[in-house]
This record gives C-alpha cells, structure tokens and sequence, in this order.
C-alpha cells in the first residue's frame, strides 16, 4: 500500500513540473501573439521547441510507465475517485505520447511552423498553389501520426479527433450530423419567408476605447476574474489557461462592435471555465479541461445563449449607452438583440451566424476525411471546397482567400479539430436547457444581470470536474440525457422565429 501510495505522489509531482514545462511555452505562444516584436520570432521558435522537446521528453519518461502500472495494480479506487481519474488520464497521456516516435514530433513542430508562415502568405495572395506542396506534406505527416495512433477499429481519422474530443468517431458524428444539416436549411428556409431584421447597429462606427470600456465591463459582469487573469489584443482572439493565470484576446474592428462584443464574451465563456477547474489539481487531468467540445460548449454558450438573447440586451442596454454614447441613439435593446441574430449564408466561417455555422463545419469534416484517407488528392481541394460550399450554402467561392484558404487549421496540423466547433454548439444549447430547467428559467436572471448564478451552475456541474468523466459521461451526467441536436434545434427554431416575426 505504501509503495503504491508513494508512485502516485511520485506520478503527481512528475505531472505537476510537465505541466509548468507547457504552461510557460503557453505564455510565450501568447506573448508572440500579443506584444512580442518581430524581430524576436527566430529565438522563440527556439525557446518552444526547446520546451516541447523537454515535455516530450518528461511524458515518455519510461518511470511514468512504471508509476502508472503501480497505481493500476492498486485496489479499492472508485471509477471516480481522484486516483482513478488522474491515473486514467494519465495514461492516457502516456500511451500517446510514446506512440510518437521523436523524430516525427519534431518533424511535425517543424512542418506545423514552415506550413503556417507558407499558409499566412499564399492566403495573403489568395493562392492555394502556393501552399499546396506545404498542405501535401502535412497530411501526409498526419497519415503517418494517425498510423502510429490507431488503435483496432480506428480510421485514420478518428485516430487524430480522439486527440481533442475523447471518445469521438466519424460514424457517430455522421450520424448527429446528417439530420442537423436537413433541419438547418429547413429552419432557413423558413425565415426567408420572415422578416430580416434591421442591421445597421452592427455597422455604426464607434471608437475603440469606447468599445473597450464596454466590452470590458460586460466580461467584468459576466465574473472574470481580472486578478487572475488579463484582456489583451490579437488579430484572431484566442485564451490561453496557464493555471490560475488565464490570458483573453479580443479584437476591435472601428464599424463592428458586435464583433467585439461576441469574441470577448465567447474568450471571456473559454476564460471562465480555466477559472472555474479547481486550484487544488493544477497541472494534474483532473485541473484540466475535458475536450475541446466541452471547452467550446462553455464559450458559445455565454457568446450566443447569453450575448444574443433578448433578455440580456434589457441589461445591457444601459451599459451600451453609459460606454457607447450616441451611436445607441435611434436603437433599442430589442433592435440591438434582433440585430445580432440575422440569418444569412456566407462564405467565412468564423463570421457565420449560428443557423449557418455548422455547415461550414460539416464541409470542412468531410473534406478532412477524405485528405487523411487518402480518398481526395490536396490538388482538388479548392474545387471540392467550392463545390461543398454551392451545395450546402448555396454560395459562390470567387478565390481561395475566401475559400480554402480562410482556416489556419489544416496548416498547424490541427486535423480532426473542427467537429468539435459544433459538438461546442450542441453541448451549449443541451447545457443552457438543462440549466434553464434548474435554475427556474434564465431569462429573468440574464435581464436582472444575475450572471453569477449561472455562472455558478456551469462551474459546479461542468468546470470543477476537469478530466474525471468523459465528454460523453458528463453531458449525461449535466442534462440526464445523451448527447443530441434537439435542443440546439429548439433554441434556434425558438429565438429565430421571434426574431423574424414568424
Ligand atoms: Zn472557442
């Protein structure tokens, strides 16, 4: 029992310095996005792949094994007690960590940092030939990886999803995801018949330190905790959980302060849950977030259910007049709510509205499968992207800025990633139900500014767990059933029906 005892303490504080290793690489990735001068990016490339290879080298430490098969052969933990569930985190951890051979995690640190840089310039030209040759190699780095992650059973495919969303496989997203796009474009096909909602809040020009005050005082409101945590600036807003030290970016566009106002409260929902997971398991599975599904969940539920609800532009409003000043003359909180929820086909994902976002997910799902698969040549890419687009948005791609190139994801070797976009979404709306139902409807605590309560429910149900149940076990466990596109169905049917008059 002693010896046992003492390989979890040992596995532990191991686990504790790995997780000290990556948060300060963390810390420099955002401080190159975010106030890093130009001429410091061939040292810091240094300085984090000098880190990643420490981390590489800690988590195949071959002692961790041995640690790990101690613990397991130890009785008497309950499936979800903190030893069982730091444990199986952790060799979870392990296992895919010494399935990569070092010379492919360097190969792929390397691929990931050349192909961005080629992608960020043929995106600048908006020419997908450029990049190609950098998109060949990358997938076919990720065939490898996928080779050497599968286990029986696994596509290549899902090999590389289970890294961000546990548990996850193509067939059964396939599955939630067939009827949710027949139902999407019949939801919008039946506000055409509605009527589209006045637009012009979302282009007044207004200055960004007013925008800042305001958006700063609604994540303030939502309950960030600024001691622990900062808002800074980037151009694709991003947070970044480096334990009790959460960093936000946001960004300000002069004739958008929906823009603002929607990244800030979408990082601000991300910021809140690395808030929210408990001090005393930093740097352990059960400190950290469960998928990426779950982290998105948090985010667009606060973005949309929150943010583009009616009930919280009642609160709202006065604040938007204290920081905006004039430009809120001639609107009101029911214009501005009506505003934000404007349903309309296009080409950029992340400007899509919440009725038309998933189908830009679904195009990107299939495409990826078809690359790692081997099923689709990287050369056709562009004229399956577009063709993809024609059919499930009925939009013309006229180049590859606005096309196939718009997504750095494919570049930094995030494949299998997107999907978990709009699991985000499903899991917000079956959440935001569930606490609707608990908390005796949330409508009148947004109205009432009463964002702690539910920020409260989310931290009690969702955060505090970290990596104890899986994606799958804690929804069931959150809303009493599994998994389903029904309430985000509702939600939308519902707030886009009062929103088109319908
Ligand atoms: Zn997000």
């Amino acid at each position: 029992m002693a010896a046992a005892t003492s390989a979890y303490d040992a596995l532990l504080a191991h686990c504790r310095e790995t997780f000290l290793l990556g948060s300060t690489s963390a810390l420099l990735s955002w401080d190159q996005e975010t106030y890093m001068p130009k001429g410091a990016g061939d040292v810091r490339s240094q300085q984090l792949a000098l880190l990643a290879k420490l981390a590489h080298e800690r988590a195949t430490d071959p002692r961790v094994g041995e640690w790990l098969a101690t613990c397991e052969a130890e009785r008497g933990h309950a499936a979800d007690s903190d030893h069982a569930a730091n444990v199986r985190g952790l060799r979870r951890d392990y296992e895919r960590a010494t399935k990569l051979p070092s010379k492919l995690v360097t190969e792929l640190a390397e691929t990931e940092s050349k192909a961005q840089q080629h992608w960020a310039e043929a995106r600048a030209r908006s020419n997908f030939r450029r990049f190609q040759p950098w998109l060949e190699r990358m997938v076919a780095l990720q065939q490898q990886k996928a080779d050497c992650l599968k286990k029986p059973g696994q596509s290549r495919w899902d090999a590389l999803a289970d890294l961000y969303e546990p548990g996850m496989n193509a067939a059964d997203l396939r599955t939630l995801f067939a009827p949710l796009r027949q139902r999407l474009v019949g939801l919008r096909q039946r506000l055409a018949r509605g009527k589209t909602p006045d637009e012009s809040f979302a282009r007044v020009e207004i200055e960004e330190p007013k925008q800042e005050a305001f958006v700063r005082a609604v994540v303030t409101a939502m309950g960030f905790d600024f001691a622990r945590g900062r808002i800074d600036r980037s151009a694709h807003p991003f947070c970044t959980g480096t334990g009790g030290d959460v960093r936000l970016t946001t960004r300000f566009h002069k004739d958008n302060v929906q823009d603002a106002l929607g990244s800030t409260m979408h990082e601000g929902g991300h910021g809140l849950y690395e808030q929210g997971l408990e001090p005393q398991h930093l740097g352990t599975p059960l400190g950290e977030a469960v998928s990426l599904g779950i982290h998105e969940s948090q985010s667009r539920l606060w973005e949309n259910h929150v943010g583009r609800s009616a009930a919280f532009w009642q609160w709202c409003w006065p604040i938007a007049q204290q920081h905006l000043g004039a430009a809120c003359t001639g609107h009101t909180p029911e214009s501005v709510s009506c505003a934000s929820n404007v349903v309309q086909p296009s080409l950029i994902r992340v400007e899509a509205d919440e009725a038309t976002y998933d189908l830009h997910v679904m195009i990107r799902f299939e495409i990826e499968q078809a690359l790692i698969d081997g099923d689709l040549g990287v050369g056709n890419l562009p004229d399956r992207w577009n063709a993809l687009y024609r059919e499930y948005l009925g939009v013309a791609v006229p180049d590859d800025k606005h096309g196939c190139l718009q997504d750095v994801h494919w570049s930094c070797g995030l494949f299998g990633y997107f999907p978990t976009y709009t699991l985000g979404n499903l899991y917000a709306a079956q959440f935001a139900a569930a606490a609707d139902k608990a908390l005796g409807g949330l409508g009148p605590l947004l109205a009432a500014g009463q964002f702690a309560t539910l920020r409260e429910w989310l931290r009690r149900h969702v955060h505090v767990h970290g990596r104890r149940y899986t994606p799958a076990e804690l929804c069931q466990r959150v809303t009493g059933t599994p998994l389903s596109s029904e309430p985000f169905l509702a939600y939308l049917d519902q707030k886009l029906s009062a929103v088109y008059g319908l």
